[in-house]
């Protein structure tokens, strides 16, 4: 079902290590709290129809995404469960929320307001999950009197369903207890103004999730170690469960010469051959997120390490290979060969970010493949 195209450089991505994560969790989760998997910004980079499809079927009951059209794509890719959108959506979404049975997030009474006069004639519902801010200082419902006039305003909507109310924690991945803590007790606090609890409370993010089950509740928000990635250096070393990578990011040789010693090698001739070297070409540049300040940063090929010299172009680098090699030979940026791994933290570190980043930073122009 893969249409397969011409180009070797592509992302190979794991459903089963997906549902693996998703059961271990299950597995781990108080009984009554359920999955919501994350697959905002295409699923983490990793396809968020695909991902949604697989999290689903391994048991979770919700998916979420950051936008409305990200709900409309996974809704209009087949995918029957509930979707959350937790950023803002415009009034104007209401309608379309309701046709593809999309939760919206409401962050304060005017919204609702609105949203009740765009929709006129309706049939079903427009389901809602109201955000309350406790800390993060994005977006959501502050104080007890912003929140009283959501309420009211809820009670004289017709067309505006309450389903749930959420918050999300700023610090859950650090060692800072104390600022999540006063988070859920705000929370908590804060949800004592609707005069019946909506059905699903949720307020953890994967970090939560682990280091704090107590603030499990009716659902988790389970985004980042879906994919089998830890957080947080600060998370990954206290882990419940051992998490299963689902992304690898391969290529091949593509062109394999022998420079002589003294040569220079890209833009600028930042590299300069030290003696007479084997390099190799690889299609994957910075247009494919292999980003220019990942220069010195190894890949694998046989099960070794080797470095990317020079400028990384847009489309291609340049590999000091060991030893003549062949064009053709596989080539892993991302994943393991042999005992050797190269993970999205490893380039997060040389980039000065986090493994959130490098995953949403491949680019659409990789193919992914799922295994
Ligand atoms: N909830 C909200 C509101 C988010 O924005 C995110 C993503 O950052 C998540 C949950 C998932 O967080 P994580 O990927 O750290 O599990």
């Amino acid at each position: 079902e893969n249409e397969m195209e011409f180009r070797p450089t592509k992302a190979v991505i794991d459903l089963q290590a997906i549902q693996q994560n998703v059961r271990n969790l299950t597995a781990y989760l108080p009984r009554e709290t359920a999955v919501i998997a994350v697959v905002k910004a295409d699923g983490y980079g990793h396809g968020e129809v695909e991902v949604a499809k697989a999290a689903i079927k391994a048991g979770a009951s919700m998916v979420a995404v950051a936008t409305p059209d990200e709900a409309v794509r996974l809704k209009e890719g087949g995918v029957t469960s509930d979707v959350l959108v937790m950023g803002p959506s415009p009034v104007l979404f209401a309608k379309k929320a309701i046709d593809l049975g999309i939760h919206v997030t409401v962050t304060d009474a005017e919204w609702i307001r609105q949203a009740t006069r765009v929709v006129d004639e309706f049939v079903k519902p427009l389901n809602v999950h109201v955000k309350i801010d406790t800390g993060m200082g994005r977006i959501g419902v502050r104080t007890a009197d912003a929140l009283q006039e959501v309420v009211q305003v809820l009670n004289s909507s017709d067309v505006v369903k309450l389903v749930g109310a959420f918050t999300h924690f700023a610090c859950a991945d650090e060692d800072d207890s104390l600022t999540t803590k006063r988070q859920f007790d705000k929370f908590m606090e804060l949800v004592e103004n609707f005069p019946e609890r909506p059905s699903i409370v949720h307020a953890a993010n994967s970090a939560a999730t682990f280091l704090y089950p107590d603030y499990a509740l009716d659902a988790v928000r389970f985004g980042i170690s879906l994919y089998g990635i830890a957080p947080s250096a600060y998370v990954g070393s206290r882990l419940p469960f051992t998490l299963q990578r689902a992304f690898c990011l391969e290529t091949e040789l593509a062109y394999v010469k022998q420079v002589e010693k003294g040569n220079r090698i890209s833009y600028g001739g930042t590299y300069e051959t030290l003696e007479d070297e084997w390099i190799g070409t690889i299609p994957i540049g910075y247009a494919d997120g292999l980003k220019r300040g990942l220069r010195g940063q190894e890949v694998l090929i046989a099960g070794e390490r080797m470095p990317i010299v020079g400028t990384i172009c847009m489309d291609q680098c340049m590999v000091k290979l060991p030893r003549e090699m062949h064009v053709g030979e596989k080539v892993t940026l991302i994943g393991k060969q042999a005992d050797e791994e190269i993970t999205m933290e490893e380039w997060a570190e040389r980039l000065g970010t986090i493994p959130y980043e490098i995953a949403v930073t491949i680019s659409k122009r990789v193919q992914r493949v799922y295994g």
